[in-house]
């Protein structure tokens, strides 16, 4: 039996993180935060004096369309930032917090697996520092003053049919979906229809994740609309008094998080936002900290780059100013498998059929991320250990052919064997950032929303066009009358295919992209296109891992992975 990831991950012989931070990364003790012996935050003060400094490389790591047959974003990321220590670089690992709802649902944990883990996975994956529950806190502290605000008068004349500030919970509850709160009399409030999302579904989280300083943390949490009044303005954090409290619960959680990978290499875990209604990627503190302190940053973004690598660039980079040197296109013989129409119990097995028919999702992404985005690309292909020697060298051949040689394709085996396995990979990361390149937007910000949302699906989803009913048409115009046009959009589709039906694997064409609803993010600063129905609070499967998680006679975790 191999080994499972808690079990690899209880091996590994952690470093007390000071003394992490002060060799590796040179950070002195005064400036880090312990919780506990393995994990620190960095202090905010600390991070705001390394402006001066240079900045590192910074690597994305993306992934043809998310198939059942998984992919391995998180497990490369981590496995390049090994190998790029392994191979003598300075590099640090930039990565998203994992929320507890998937834990315990059908996903499991997020801090990698095998031989390319962060670690205490434990720790990480079940409530880590705090950050989820402190914005949970504060998102909920907005909930309950705008109820509390309409039960004692409604000074603001806040229209109880257009409140669009729900309450949120780190955990898969479907039955918190839609709920009716204010039940039980006048002493209760009044009673309306309310829902929960998950945490990583919330504003509160976003605006965390893109956030530059305290202060501008505490400005965007004030711009939040939470309803319109009867006379239809909006109703702001700022209006209710509360951001200022709000931020008092967040001042800690803005500081990142420091903890090593199982071959003692330093990792950045903070933030971690929804990918369709959000943008999907670590905080900007992290990766910009990060920046500073390493030559190399190696940084994941959610789901396929359709989605993920978009808004990291469309969203993150356009708003924090970073520009990546690179980008490693994740994929699996296995997942590309699926994307030529094989069914799931078959991945197994050889089909060198399937996998020409699947290339056509990976080539669309590639071309995206070259051509639309403007950056060198390295294939990283996750090796399986079902995978046969035929099916790599197929698809070395024929990407070679599509790419006309220009792209490097590697097989990784960081999962099996840590950092060393992914040498080959780190080496033609280290090539491909020397390469020039300059990264492109897919919209520009004086494109209107609509024309923002038409260039993003004609130019990277193959879409034909986009439609929207009326009503949607209209709250799109009125967004731009009221000054939001120059925002980024923040596309919610299924991550399962570039288009809006998640039947149509590898590289569906002439499409057409309906825009079914419109959210305004006014102090994550994006406007939400829903194209789709986009799951914001999931549910549990039939069998939850929380069935298989436990504690051993020794008191120690089992069943995590
Ligand atoms: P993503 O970030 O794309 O969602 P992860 O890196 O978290 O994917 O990997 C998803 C799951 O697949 C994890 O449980 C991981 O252990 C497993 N996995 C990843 N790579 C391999 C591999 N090469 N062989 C076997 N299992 C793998
Ligand atoms: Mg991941």
């Amino acid at each position: 039996m191999p080994l499972s990831d808690i079990e690899i991950a209880r091996q590994a012989r952690l470093r007390r993180i000071t003394d992490l931070a002060q060799d590796r990364l040179g950070i002195p003790d005064e400036h880090l935060v312990p919780y506990g012996h393995h994990k620190a935050k960095l202090a905010l003060p600390y991070i705001h004096g390394l402006e001066g400094r240079p900045d590192g490389k910074l690597i994305l790591v993306t992934a043809i369309s998310p198939t059942p047959a998984g992919e391995g974003k998180t497990t490369t990321t981590v496995g390049l930032g090994d190998a790029l220590n392994h191979i003598g670089k300075k590099a640090l690992i930039a990565l998203r917090e994992p929320s507890l709802g998937p834990v315990f649902g059908l996903k499991g944990g997020a801090t990698g697996g095998g031989r390319a883990q962060v670690v205490p996975m434990d720790d990480i994956n079940l409530h880590f520092t705090g950050d989820f529950q402190a914005i949970a806190l504060a998102h909920n502290l907005l909930s309950a003053c705008l109820d509390n605000h309409i039960h004692h008068g409604n000074a603001l004349d806040i229209d109880v049919r257009r409140i669009v500030w729900k309450r949120v919970v780190d955990m898969n509850d479907r039955a918190l979906r839609d709920i009716t709160v204010g039940l039980g009399g006048p002493g209760n409030g009044f009673p309306r229809q309310d829902g929960f999302d998950i945490v990583v579904a919330s504003e509160v989280m976003a605006i965390l994740c893109l956030s530059t300083s305290l202060a501008d943390l505490k400005a965007r949490l004030g711009r939040i609309v939470v309803a319109e009044t009867r006379g239809r303005k909006p109703v702001t954090a700022a209006d209710l008094k509360v951001h200022g409290a709000m931020a008092v619960l967040l001042k800690d959680a803005l500081a990142p998080n420091l903890v090593q990978t199982i071959e003692n290499n330093p990792a950045l875990l903070h933030g971690g936002p929804f990918a369709n209604i959000a943008h999907g990627c670590n905080s900007v503190m992290a990766t910009r900290t990060a920046l500073k302190l390493a030559d190399y940053v190696v940084t994941e973004a959610g789901f396929g780059a359709d989605l993920g690598a978009e808004k990291f660039i469309d969203i993150k980079c356009r708003k924090a100013g970073l520009a990546p040197s690179a980008a490693v296109l994740v994929a699996t013989i296995r997942a590309l498998k699926f994307h030529g129409g094989v069914a799931v119990p078959d991945l197994g097995r050889e089909d060198l059929g399937a996998l020409e028919r699947g290339l056509a999702n990976i080539q669309r992404h590639l071309h995206n991320l070259r051509e639309v985005f403007g950056l060198p690309c390295v294939v990283s292909i996750n090796h399986f250990s079902a995978d046969t020697e035929a099916e790599h060298i197929l698809l070395r051949e024929r990407l070679g052919a599509f790419t006309g040689g220009s792209v490097p394709v590697l097989t990784a085996r960081h999962w099996a064997e840590g950092g060393p396995g992914a040498a080959d990979v780190a080496r033609a990361v280290v090539a491909a950032c020397e390469q020039p390149s300059t990264l492109r937007f897919a919209y520009d910000d004086a494109d209107p929303l609509w024309e923002k949302v038409r260039k993003l699906a004609t130019r990277t989803y193959g879409a034909a066009d986009i439609s929207a009913s009326s009503a949607v048409r209209k709250q799109i115009a009125a967004l731009q009358e009221a000054g939001y046009g120059h925002l980024p959009v923040c596309v919610a589709k299924t991550q399962v295919s570039f288009s809006t039906d998640p039947s149509q694997r590898g590289a569906p064409s002439g499409h057409v992209l309906d825009i079914r609803e419109v959210r305004l993010a006014a102090g994550a600063e994006f406007v939400v296109m829903v194209c789709g129905d986009i799951m914001t609070m999931p549910g549990l499967p039939k069998v939850p891992a929380a069935e298989h998680i436990d504690l051993d006679e020794a008191g120690q975790i089992i069943g995590l992975s």
